[in-house]
């Protein structure tokens, strides 16, 4: 491994699937990093165990969803189930994207891929090494390091990334608060393989069983595994064969197989907390330093990665001088929100599986069903579930029409995106030149049946409209364009 660098543009602590995700792109960028995590690998185990579509996009812009893909399985949906009969499935297929599902892999698998992928573009993880402290240096930090050998040294950096996961020593060092609560709510996580396929006709959905004697679900995973997770009282311990026998004889329905091995268990207690503020100076935090909440609909660690695909970006383009300092300060204004909504969601989801009492259980789960008959929720679940929802508009300036919403995502069926560029989308009838071509860090793509040029940022949001199709005129002016002005 290279020695650690003494000074860098961006040091980025903790290599799990955000820290990786933020250097894969940075490298994408050639924005100058270091990477250090405490410990030597990639941690083994499935814990998240979905990618959702909105992820997937992303990690298509930094060239991983093939690969990803070719190893996962296709989940086409979420399921509430009551043992007897489905209350209310969400369907990804009519999904707006090219990845309309849920791809099942494991969260080991997703960060080797993640791993791999900044390694073969030249990048390195500094593995071992460990964040003491910090201290303000102008205009960034420098941050004592300690590496495997014991020796403590010096980094100097002009921001620093906390990707150190739920109990972030970045976090704590800028003093940051992490309020919320701890409700009382554990879950058994056990990873198996069962005797036989489960029965019926979506079997790669993935399954939330509502019944009286507590949350199931059950998920099918890559390598012909099963994730079954269940509610459990405070205080118990990763689930035996014989728990998980009796989670799916009491919960779910009656001709699911057996259990024939234990592959790997675990208990997972919950959080539900947001970092009072995702910055303070040259300090940002992302993933799980920023954001912890219920399991229950598979986001933690997919807005994780979209923290990552927001804030690289920006750095590129503010340590570029494409844009001013004031760009960084719409990553609070941007994913705060999206972290504040995703904690109440999750608790909401949560407080609804976990409903108790038989008369109540009945009753939400006829209000689910009717729900699920209700034009447009199930479509409106699918897009917020599979992350594809999420809206930028409140912070800038430009007035949402009908035919495009400023702040929102721009479907590839729309706008193809080209890595992490800039798309200058311009109408064919503009008379400009045929084909696409690129300016810096702008492709432009001539496309047949626009009514207007859209502007798209490199996280796939829409970031203006009717600005000039002359790509040297929105390159000179992307730093505005950045900051959602129009004017
Ligand atoms: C049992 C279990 C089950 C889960 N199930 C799900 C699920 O079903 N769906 C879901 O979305 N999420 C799930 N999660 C949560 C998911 O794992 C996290 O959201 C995800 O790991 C967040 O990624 P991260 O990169 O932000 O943080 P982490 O994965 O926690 O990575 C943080 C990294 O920072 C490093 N680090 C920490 N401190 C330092 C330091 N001082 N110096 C250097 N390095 C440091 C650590 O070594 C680690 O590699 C589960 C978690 C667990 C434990």
């Amino acid at each position: 491994m290279p020695s650690l660098p003494a000074r860098t543009d961006v040091l980025i602590v903790g290599a799990g699937p955000v820290g990786l995700a933020l250097a894969c792109a940075l490298t994408q960028l050639g924005v100058d990093h270091v990477v250090i995590d405490r410990n030597d690998g990639p941690q083994p185990g499935t814990r998240a165990a979905g990618l959702q579509p909105g992820t997937l996009e992303y990690l298509d812009r930094l060239g991983l969803a093939k690969d990803l893909v070719a190893e996962g399985e296709r989940g086409r949906g979420f399921q509430l189930h009551d043992g007897r009969r489905s209350l209310l499935r969400v369907p990804y297929d009519e999904l707006d994207t090219p990845f309309p599902y849920v791809l099942l892999l494991s969260q080991q698998a997703t960060e080797e891929h993640l791993d791999r992928h900044l390694a073969q573009r030249g990048g390195v993880v500094h593995r071992g090494y460990k964040l003491l402290d910090f201290g303000s240096d102008f205009p960034g930090v420098t941050a004592t390091v300690a590496a495997p050998d014991g020796v403590v040294h010096a980094v100097t950096a002009r921001y620093v990334v906390g990707c150190d996961g739920v109990h972030s020593r970045v976090r704590d060092i800028a003093g940051i608060g992490f309020p919320g609560d701890a409700p009382e709510q554990l879950y058994a996580l056990a990873d198996v393989r069962l005797t036989t396929a489960p029965p019926g006709p979506d079997t790669s959905d993935t399954t939330f069983f509502l019944s009286s004697a507590g949350v199931l679900l059950t998920s099918p995973l890559a390598g012909g595994l099963c994730r079954i997770v269940a509610s459990v009282p405070p205080g118990s311990g990763a689930p035996s064969l014989s728990d998980v026998e009796s989670f799916l004889a009491a919960r779910g329905p009656a001709d699911f197989p057996r259990v024939a091995e234990v592959v790997a268990t675990s208990t997972y207690r919950v959080q539900e907390r947001v970092a009072q503020r995702l910055s303070e100076g040259p300090v940002f935090l992302a993933g799980d330093a920023a954001h912890t909440h219920s399991p229950a609909g598979g986001q933690g660690m997919n807005t994780g990665i979209q923290d990552a695909g927001n804030l690289a970006w920006k750095l590129h383009a503010v340590l570029t001088g494409v844009a001013p300092g004031e760009l960084l300060d719409t990553y609070q204004g941007e994913r705060h929100p999206v972290a504040e909504r995703l904690v109440a969601f999750t608790s909401q989801i949560a407080g609804l599986a976990l409903v108790r009492g038989e008369t109540l259980g009945q009753l939400r789960n006829q209000v689910i069903a009717l729900a699920a008959q209700a034009p447009g929720v199930t479509d409106w679940l699918a897009r917020r579930l599979g992350q594809l929802d999420i809206d930028y508009a409140p912070r800038l300036e430009a007035p949402a029409t009908d035919a495009h919403h400023v702040g929102r995502r721009v479907p590839a069926s729309v706008v193809p995106p080209h890595g992490l560029d800039w798309i200058l989308a311009v109408p064919k009838s503009s008379g400009g030149p045929d084909g696409d071509h690129r300016l810096g860090t702008v492709t432009v793509r001539v496309l047949d049946g626009l009514d207007t040029t859209l502007l798209i940022r490199p996280d796939g949001y829409l970031a203006a409209t009717g600005v000039p199709a002359d790509p040297s005129a929105v390159q000179a002016s992307l730093g505005r364009y950045a900051l959602g002005r129009t004017s």
